[in-house]
């Protein structure tokens, strides 16, 4: 099952991968993630990643082009994958397609999770992540039982320095100018499917499981 995530950044990829993750059992690639341990680890990566990162703008094309091929030729990518922020641009998906015809791989599905603007502001600022298992939470609509503390590891949250307001403003404008011509990508391709991300997040999931069930993947 070779699944791709959009949507733009707090509609809730990150949180839905995960549930994928434990029901279909493949892995979950987010650039987001790769640039984010870059950037823990110090690397040269990490350093160029942490300056775009920071001003909302995209890590350029080449460097993240490089990083996902490197992934998808690994092992773990033959029983499938839900990839996760990218691609975000029209060249990153022309180097998809090409990486994934030299490897025999074939997308299952494009599943674009909606949510609109003002939603995702407070999705995006309300976001705290485990430091020790990253897992995703919201202050308000999906807060852990005690307050900073994650319930699945008990490891402290902490905020990422890129949901401040004034960063998310401008990472949702780079996501309309730069990533929203995909849609028409995948559509042309017959692989997009739209998913309201307004829900539950259970709701959501069963809608993108259901997506998936009805196109055979
Ligand atoms: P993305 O990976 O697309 O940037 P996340 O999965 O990190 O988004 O979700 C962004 C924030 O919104 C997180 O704090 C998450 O807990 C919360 N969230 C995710 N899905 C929903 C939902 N359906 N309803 C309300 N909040 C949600
Ligand atoms: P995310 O965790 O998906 O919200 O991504 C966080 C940040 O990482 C983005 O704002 C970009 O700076 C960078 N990034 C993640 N994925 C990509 C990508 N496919 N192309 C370029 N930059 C990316």
């Amino acid at each position: 099952m070779y699944i791709l995530l959009m949507g733009p950044p707090g509609a809730g990829k990150g949180t839905q991968a995960a549930k994928l993750v434990e029901k279909f059992g493949i892995p979950h690639i987010s650039t987001g993630d790769m640039f984010r341990a870059a950037v823990q680890e110090g690397t040269p990566l990490g350093k160029q990643a942490k300056e775009c990162m920071d001003a909302g703008q995209l890590v350029p094309d080449s460097v993240t082009i490089g990083i996902v091929k490197e992934r998808l030729v690994k092992d773990d990518c033959r029983q499938g994958f839900i990839l996760d922020g990218f691609p975000r641009t029209t060249a990153q998906a022309g180097a998809l397609e090409t990486t994934l015809s030299e490897i025999g791989i074939t997308l299952d599905r494009a599943i674009n999770i909606t949510v609109p603007d003002d939603e995702l502001v407070r999705r995006m600022t309300g976001r705290r992540i485990c430091k020790g298992c990253g897992a995703t939470w919201h202050i308000e609509f999906h807060p852990p039982a005690s307050h900073g503390v994650c319930d699945k590891c008990g490891g402290a949250l902490y905020q990422r320095d890129d949901d401040t307001e004034a960063t998310v403003v401008k990472r949702l404008s780079v996501y309309a100018a730069q990533t929203n011509p995909l849609i028409d990508y995948y559509q042309d391709r017959g692989l997009y499917t739209e998913i309201d991300g307004r829900k539950e997040i259970d709701e959501v999931f069963d809608g993108i499981v259901g997506s998936l069930r009805s196109a055979g993947a």
